[in-house]
């Protein structure tokens, strides 16, 4: 059990990649706060979760995440009945496919909003109580097309090009105070996210990839398990690409 004892936050973790992120945490020993955006599918999760096994310690929140103020309660909800924080998984997120000629500035900043405000307010909010902690470990959702870019929806690559610079720029100010901040970075992965995406755009992209498939939740839930774990002590500042080698 890599996380015994260990407490996360995982935002975003209703579904696709960030539910098995918080499955795979509670099935090495974390306590976790999931966070989504509604009650409902909070509370669905969570459920869900405890029905698989009546031992998870996983407890449910859905602050807005572009409110400094809510998201610091529900920050100290969590340190006074577990007593720490020691991972933060800033991984709610939301795509984007509009053309440039189309394209409504409100709904680029709607996209800029979640995928890289949020995080910098989770963030800011998180590492004081980690620094008082003297550890702790931020994990960031990067993606394929940080690298790459995407040829439409140019919010969304904008958006995980800067998760990468924030990602980088906070392992370098944050190391001192032991607390490592890196990055995984999916390939197409298996989740709503993408089955709202249409054939004719999934099919060429699986055929890019080396590993001839989409990547599982799964995938990416190992990798933060591992970046989130001791085993992965000596390692900051890294966007890990997670994506059976896609566009190479
Ligand atoms: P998903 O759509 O299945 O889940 C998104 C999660 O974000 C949900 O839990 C949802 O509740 C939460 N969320 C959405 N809007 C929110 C809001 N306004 N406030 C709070 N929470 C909100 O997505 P996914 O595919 O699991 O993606 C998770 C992360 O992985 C995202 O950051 C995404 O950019 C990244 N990613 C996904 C893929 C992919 O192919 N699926 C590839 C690369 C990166």
């Amino acid at each position: 059990m890599l996380l015994n004892g260990k407490i996360a936050v995982v935002t975003g973790g209703t579904r696709g990649i960030g539910y098995a992120t918080v499955k795979k945490f509670l099935d090495n020993g974390a306590k976790v706060a999931l966070f989504g955006s509604r009650s409902t599918t909070v509370e669905r999760a969570v459920q869900q979760l405890k029905e698989t096994c009546a031992d998870y310690e996983v407890e449910g929140f859905y602050p807005d995440l572009l409110n400094a103020e809510e998201v610091r309660k529900t920050f100290e909800q969590i340190v006074s009945k577990w007593g720490r924080i020691d991972i933060l998984v800033n991984n709610a997120g939301v795509s984007a496919r509009e053309s440039i000629y189309t394209y409504d500035p409100e709904e680029f900043k709607k996209t800029m909003d979640l995928n890289v405000n949020a995080v910098f307010i989770c963030t800011h909010e998180v590492v004081k109580f980690m620094k008082e902690q003297g550890s702790g470990v931020i994990l960031n959702t990067s993606s394929m097309v940080s690298l790459y870019g995407q040829p439409s929806g140019c919010a969304y690559p904008a958006s995980k090009f800067a998760i990468n610079g924030l990602t980088k720029s906070l392992a370098r100010e944050l190391g001192k105070d032991q607390i490592r901040v890196n990055a995984v970075a999916p390939g197409v992965t298996n989740t709503d996210m993408v089955a709202a995406l249409p054939d004719e755009v999934i099919q060429p992209l699986i055929n890019t990839i080396p590993l001839k498939r989409v990547g599982e939740p799964e995938d990416i839930a190992n990798a933060f398990l591992f970046l989130a774990s001791d085993m992965a002590s000596y390692v900051t500042g890294e966007i890990l690409s997670v994506d059976g080698a896609a566009m190479t």
